[in-house]
């Protein structure tokens, strides 16, 4: 092969003229090829590079040693009856062209396997300019061939060129070899050397003795030994189910994301309704939505179906279209009922699908997955989930905020601002409630409407709530509370916090550190906590009030709250809701309703606290309908610590 020895000889010609082809080992050498490309197609075809360059590799093989035959066949059967010399020597130029190629071919598969990275793609173009001016060179330079006894072979400079170029690729290749040892793995490097040390031995022989045509054999065993060792697709392939497996999906869109090249991608994944159902059965299921998805996709160019885990089939296509198609008769022809023929059962299944139109809308393959990951509870919910650019910059931005999030409670950067909250029967602000804030690092205020959502979904929102809790105390305990005439401050607990097991001794510990009466606080819960996980917020609640904590319904009035809600929870305030609040004004019904509301909740001896007063109007309106608290923007919005004391210590000094 690489570099063929110096003659390459062919012919076996009896002393008594008979001639005989020695073309054994070069067919043996072919069978080799063929059974390989066989193999290698019977598994479908990847359009992972490494596998392109060794199909080509492999291909090239090949051909240079059908020319090789041919071109025996050519010497042999030269004269008058049989070729004429124009046509044998356009057959042997042939032959050590694709000599050229072989060896061009190797090398770019073996070159890929030492250097993964972009940095010889200069040298490949100096590579491949190179390999035309070979082929280029054996088609100009004469050959001649001659037939001595049992040895045939060809020369000329035509022959000499070729050699040498082989020598030069096979050279290279030991080379990068030895230069990018560190880029490959211990086994790339062994197997990649046992090709050329295949090559040399054979060519040594060779050399020696020319009638053992053993180069071209060699080079196909060589190539048959990096299938076994590296390019069996075996090794990716799922057992049970025949489909790609995961590793390989992983390869094959790392490399794709790495060369800009564009796919789009779906999910299946596959979930067994109402029962439990063993693994033999699970993976004939997959087997099953498998064969049907194969079925669909055969006409597709390079369109491929991956195992991608368990119960979860991924497909790639190179067009949109393909994809929408596929789904579209998915979900038309597949039933969501498959029988497994072996026990006949039918097992109801269901369906989720994760769509992919366009790959370049995520940057890389770990996105693609931290974006299924992100949306599972969304394709729980729908069904299907499009990965398209708004869903992925949702996606971005949840990951943007969350870092922001960890960076500010890292950086103590969360920050506590009061709003004040009215008392008309006081006629003096009697409490507040506080409202996290993060400080940016340029100094401006981000409101919790941009991190709060993002905190919840993280469960930032725990260690979070627990520092506005403790700088919450921190500011009782630094402030003379009774002085201000505040008789408490309002703390916000999201749901989370509500599920902790240990809030209320976590919380009970930090009033305690801060020497805090515990009546200072009150501690503001919405009906969503008590739907997620009664029994424990209940435990919570009712150690936190037997030292003294309160409890305040926020939120009343929005979906989030009904009527019968408050009757069995131990609060002592309800929060009328910003919007709630605005109502009052927009129609009779809702005036009706809040009358009645308030007349209720008054009967109980419930306090209540009317948000979102913005005028004096709705002062006016909130005052007369019996209200207990005023919090709004009319009074003022929420302020920073020191602003607040300012402004309370203003507002409740006793008249002069
Ligand atoms: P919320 O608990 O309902 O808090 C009242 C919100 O209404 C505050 O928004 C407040 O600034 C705003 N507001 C008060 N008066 C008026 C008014 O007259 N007009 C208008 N338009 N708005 C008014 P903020 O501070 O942006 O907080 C938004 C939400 O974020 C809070 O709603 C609460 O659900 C959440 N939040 C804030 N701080 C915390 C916290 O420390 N922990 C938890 N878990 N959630 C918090
Ligand atoms: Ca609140
Ligand atoms: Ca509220």
């Amino acid at each position: 092969m690489y570099g063929c020895s110096m003659q390459s000889s062919w012919k076996l010609t009896e002393e008594n003229g008979a001639n005989m082809l020695n073309i054994h080992m070069q067919v043996g050498g072919l069978l080799i090829v063929l059974v390989v490309l066989y193999l290698s197609f019977r598994a479908g075809f990847v359009q992972i590079k490494s596998k392109r360059l060794y199909f080509r590799a492999l291909l090239a093989t090949g051909i240079c040693l059908l020319f090789d035959i041919l071109s025996i066949v050519g010497i042999v059967f030269e004269g008058e009856n049989g070729f004429s010399p124009v046509v044998v020597r356009l057959l042997c130029k042939l032959y050590l062209a694709s000599l050229v190629a072989e060896s061009y071919f190797g090398f770019l598969y073996a070159a890929d396997e030492f250097v993964r990275a972009h940095r010889y793609k200069g040298m490949r173009v100096a590579y491949q300019l190179l390999v035309v001016a070979g082929v280029a060179g054996v088609f100009f330079l004469p050959v001649s061939y001659r037939a001595e006894g049992l040895v045939v072979y060809s020369t000329g400079p035509s022959v000499i060129y070729a050699y040498l170029y082989g020598l030069f690729y096979v050279l290279s290749i030991l080379v990068t070899g030895v230069i990018f040892a560190d880029k490959t793995s211990k086994e790339r490097r062994q197997a990649i050397l046992l090709w050329m040390l295949l090559w040399m031995a054979a060519a040594t022989i060779q050399f020696f003795h020319r009638e053992w045509l053993l180069v071209g054999f060699s080079a196909a065993l060589g190539m048959m030994v990096l299938y076994a060792e590296l390019e069996n697709p075996r090794e990716g392939i799922d057992r049970r189910t025949g489909l790609y497996n995961g590793s390989v999906l992983m390869e094959l869109m790392n490399e794709s994301y790495a060369n800009d090249r564009k796919f789009a991608g779906m999910n299946v994944i596959i979930r067994i309704r109402d029962r439990e159902l063993d693994h033999e059965k699970e993976t004939e299921l997959v087997i099953h939505a498998a064969n049907f998805l194969k079925q669909t996709i055969k006409k597709y160019k390079n369109a491929q179906v991956f195992r991608y885990v368990g119960m979860e089939l991924l497909l790639t296509f190179e067009h949109a279209g393909e994809m929408f198609e596929t789904y579209d008769r998915f979900r038309k022809e597949y039933r969501e009922e498959i029988r497994i023929s072996k026990s006949g059962e039918v097992i109801p299944v269901q369906f989720l699908f994760y769509l992919m139109p366009d790959s370049t809308v995520a940057q890389s393959a770990e996105e693609v997955f931290w974006f299924h990951h992100y949306f599972s509870t969304e394709l729980e919910e729908q069904g299907c989930v499009v990965m398209d650019r708004k869903s992925m910059e949702r996606l971005r931005g949840y990951s943007k905020t969350k870092q922001m999030i960890s960076r500010a409670m890292d950086e103590r950067r969360l920050e506590v601002f009061f709003q004040p909250i009215y008392a008309p029967k006081e006629k003096r602000f009697a409490s507040a409630e506080a409202l996290v804030r993060i400080r940016a690092e340029d100094g401006s205020i981000v409101p919790p409407g941009k991190f709060i959502p993002v905190a919840e979904e993280t469960g930032l929102i725990v260690s979070m709530g627990e520092e506005i809790f403790r700088q919450v105390c921190e500011f009782i305990c630094a402030h003379n509370m009774k002085e201000l005439g505040l008789h408490y401050i309002e703390v916000n607990l999201s749901v989370a916090q509500c599920e902790q097991e240990d809030l209320a001794e976590r919380f009970l510990r930090i009033i305690d550190l801060y020497q805090v009466d515990p009546r200072m606080i009150n501690l503001e819960i919405t009906e969503t906590a008590s739907l997620h996980a009664k029994k424990t917020l209940m435990k919570n609640m009712e150690d936190l009030m037997e030292s003294g904590v309160h409890f305040s319904l926020d939120d009343f009035g929005t979906g989030r709250s009904n009527l019968d809600y408050f009757v069995d929870m131990p609060v002592r305030i309800i929060k009328f809701d910003y919007s709630f609040t605005q109502s009052y004004f927009q129609n009779e019904k809702a005036r009706y309703v809040m009358e009645s509301v308030v007349h209720m909740m008054k009967k109980m001896q419930l306090e209540i606290v009317s948000e979102g007063v913005e005028t004096e109007e709705q002062l006016a309106a909130m005052c007369s309908l019996g209200v207990d608290y005023i919090q709004g923007y009319y009074f003022s919005k929420p302020l920073p610590m020191g602003e607040f004391v300012d402004f309370i210590e203003e507002k409740n000094r006793p008249a002069a």
